[in-house]
This record gives C-alpha cells, structure tokens and sequence, in this order.
C-alpha cells in the first residue's frame, strides 16, 4: 500500500511509544515523515531525537507545538514568547518544516476574547525575526471554536490568514480538517490560502457522531463524517503537495497496539483521504 505523501503525527501513538519506538515503528511501517510533540522529543533528548529522525531518513512536517501567547500579564506574555523562541530551535534542531501553534485561548479572569487575539497577534510578531533567523517557518493552526477559551482564539481558516495578513509573509497556516470541516467558507479560504502561499500543513483525522470527549475522541479517517477527499483535492487545487499528516487524539485508538494503528492509518489513507 501507497505510503508516499503519508505522515503520521506522533500524538497519535503517543500513549504506545516514546519518540525512538515511534520513529522505528514509522519506518518499519514505510512512513517516511512524521511531526512529533515537544514534550516527546524533550523527553527523548533534542540533539538524540535529531540524530534518530535522522537515522532513518525521516522528513519531520512539524513540531507540536508552540503558541500559547495569551497571559494576564506582560510578565506571562514574555515568558510565552520566550518559551516559543525556544521552541522554534527545537524545531530546527530535528529539521522540522514548521512550528504548529495553538495560539492560546482567554487569559485567566478575562472575558476579553478581541484582546487575546491582540496577545496573539502581537506574540508572534516577536517571534518572527527569530523564525527567519533559524529557518523554521510560524504556522497558526486555526482550532474548532470549542477550543476558543481554553487553547486557541484563532478559531477559523480566514481568521488565521487575517493574521498572517497583518503579520507578513514568513506566516502561514496549518490545514486540520477537524477543525475547520464544518466552516462554509472552508474551501474558498483554502483557495484564498493557496494564492497567498501560506499553507504549511494538512492534518488529518476524522469527526465522529457522536464526538463523546472535546479532546480525546478525534476518529480515524473513514469513521466520521468529513469528506476528505474533496478537502484534499481543494488543497492541492490551491498548490499545496506536501503530506497528509494523521493527527489522532484518542483514548480509543491509544488503547490498541501502536503498530495497529499506524497499519490503519496507511490503509485508510489508501482508501478514503
Ligand atoms: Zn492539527
């Protein structure tokens, strides 16, 4: 089965494996790209993770993640832009394509949502120079507006590229289907986000009905309701023709064997992305 233009978001076998057991079981699968989680790499070490990508020849689609800008303080919003200059050298330390950032939801006691997407906005204007100085692009990654208050204000495809708009053109946006399937201006957004080359990832995964947890209960594609293909096929009408990464949060998938779940992953690609 078809693998080329397949990665696999570690989260998804992220309960199973550390980042060397996910790498080795990628490849033993025929994946050859992947986007694994700070906290996985972290763990592992950086420079030991960047030589074990390496090893095996792995192209890394992103880091998970960086963002987080919004604080009730300066003092907290400094230490988040801190943190995701940090980040951006972890990125570039394993050769990853792109920084993700969930942006950050509603600081603590605030009901000011116009003023968290300003922290936003403002967070990664101080990031960028850095970005260009390591060569590792920012890349907002809209979330489903359930997440809004909590993880990330940036809730739609045209909000990001609003964004990236003001911001310039070393921004741009990661495509997750979970998030943005429902929006009816999706497609002409991907469309708007393609004319302004500003599409960096497309992740993957599925919306189940019903969806019984708002963070562990993403499905694999083929069991819900997105109609992937045509997402695919706007994207790539847009310009894009990097991989599709599977990005699975599930306690039901993080209960099956790993190797199991990444063999589902290549062959749903097979059949219905
Ligand atoms: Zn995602």
């Amino acid at each position: 089965m078809r693998t080329e233009g397949l990665s696999i978001n570690l989260a998804t076998v992220r309960e199973q494996f550390n980042l060397r057991e996910a790498v080795e079981a990628c490849a033993r699968l025929g994946i050859s790209a992947i986007d694994p989680w700070r906290d996985q790499v972290q763990k592992q070490g950086i420079d030991e993770s960047a030589k074990i990508i390496k090893a095996h020849g792995m192209r890394v689609t992103g880091l998970c993640r960086g963002g987080f800008f919004t604080a009730a303080d300066d003092k907290g919003r400094q230490t988040a832009i801190d943190d995701n200059k940090r980040a951006l050298d972890e990125a570039a330390a394993i050769g990853a394509e792109c920084l993700v950032l969930v942006v950050g939801g509603l600081p603590q006691g605030s009901r000011d949502i116009a003023e968290a997407r300003d922290m936003v906005a403002s967070g990664i204007d101080a990031c960028r120079a850095h970005a260009k100085a390591v060569g590792v692009p920012l890349a907002i990654e809209p979330l489903h507006p359930m997440y809004a208050a909590d993880r990330a204000c940036v809730n739609t495809l045209g909000h990001a590229l609003d964004m990236c708009e003001q911001l310039g053109p070393d921004v741009g946006v990661v495509i997750d289907v979970y998030h943005l399937w429902w929006d009816p201006n999706f497609e002409d957004d991907i469309a708007r986000a393609g004319r302004g080359k500003r599409i960096l990832a497309h992740h993957i995964c599925d919306w189940l009905v019903p969806t019984r947890d708002m963070l562990l209960d993403r499905g694999m594609m083929g069991d819900g309701v997105i109609d992937l293909k045509r997402v695919r096929r706007a994207i790539e009408a847009a310009g894009y023709d990097g991989p599709q990464e599977v990005e699975i949060l599930s306690s039901a998938w993080w209960a099956k064997p790993g190797d199991e779940v990444i063999k589902t992953c290549i062959e749903r690609y097979n059949t219905v992305c």
